[in-house]
């Protein structure tokens, strides 16, 4: 497994992803009382690794902070032997998810009816190989809007954000080293086909996000962990197609036209992909189409 330790700054350690299974990083953040983690993996040997890892560093995890419920953020919950810390609707989703069953069979045909997505059956699969006995506790704490934690001289906001990606998105960000964890939050809804981001969660979202004076931002699948240009480039990007794509008679060709203009250069790809990924959205709210009701 390609999976290395790494230290962000003098409180923060994390492990890298991993893409083959869509295991996301694993951070611990440690103050001079106590160590919050941020998510508890796609496993009970994903989690176990990253504790293995901070044993060796002298670090021993009191709580866990759930960015969202999606499998691969929660299914090490257990393992983790710490009080865990949900959003309100992170531990709603959970408890529903407790009643699901994880075996090939029903994986299969909650892909067949549409309550799971291929991509995440197959990681399932993957991951968890044969024995896949998932223990889904029920979070410990359950906050609303936001928490604030003292881990001693270090200080964490925990913030329910929202956006398309998952409606109970959480970020957490590190006061002192003005880091921001922000999970998924960023990335589009992928449970829906085709695969979109809608303009007014997204404009709610990067409000949200704009609180934060961030310096260093982590996503929870890149390896690569953005500097604070790069990810005000990113809120940028996402705020400015946001605004074209509310008036509803602006085509893509013209909102790629008008955006291009706005940064006087050409597109990248990236840039065209995340303008079709809100054409997508604005096409099904037209439509009325309602999201499908998604397993993970
Ligand atoms: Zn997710």
């Amino acid at each position: 497994m390609m999976q290395i330790m790494q230290q962000l700054s003098s409180h923060i350690h994390y492990l890298t992803p991993y893409q083959e299974t869509d295991r996301p990083i694993l951070a611990a953040i440690t103050g001079t009382r106590s160590t919050l983690l941020v998510d508890a993996g796609n496993s009970s040997a994903h989690i176990q690794f990253f504790i293995d890892q901070l044993v060796k560093l002298d670090i021993s995890p009191r709580w866990v902070v759930l960015t969202h419920w999606h499998w691969d953020h929660v299914f090490g919950m257990n393992q983790a032997n710490t009080t865990i810390i949900a959003q309100t609707l992170t531990t709603e989703y959970i408890r529903r998810m407790q009643k699901w069953t994880w075996n090939d069979e029903s994986l299969d045909q909650r892909v067949a009816e549409g309550t799971e997505i291929e991509f995440c059956s197959s990681a399932i699969k993957k991951e968890l190989g044969d024995e896949r006995d998932i223990i889904l506790p029920t979070p410990d704490i359950t906050f609303e809007r936001k928490l604030e934690l003292d881990l001693g001289r270090v200080h964490c906001v925990i913030e329910h954000v929202g956006g398309d990606h998952s409606d109970d998105s959480t970020v957490v960000y590190v006061e002192e080293d003005k880091v921001l964890f922000v999970g998924d939050a960023l990335y589009p809804n992928i449970h829906v086909e085709p695969h979109e981001y809608t303009a007014e969660a997204t404009l709610q979202l990067v409000d949200m996000l704009r609180q934060y004076d961030a310096e260093t931002v982590v996503l929870s699948h890149h390896a690569d962990i953005w500097d604070g240009a790069r990810y005000q480039q990113e809120l940028n990007l996402l705020e400015q197609i946001a605004r074209l794509v509310q008036e509803p008679d602006l085509e893509e060709q013209a909102i790629a036209k008008q955006l291009a203009q706005h940064y006087g250069r050409e597109l990248d790809d990236y840039e065209r992909e995340t303008i079709t990924l809100f054409i997508n959205g604005r096409r099904r709210q037209q439509n009325r189409e309602p999201v499908t009701e998604s397993g993970i």
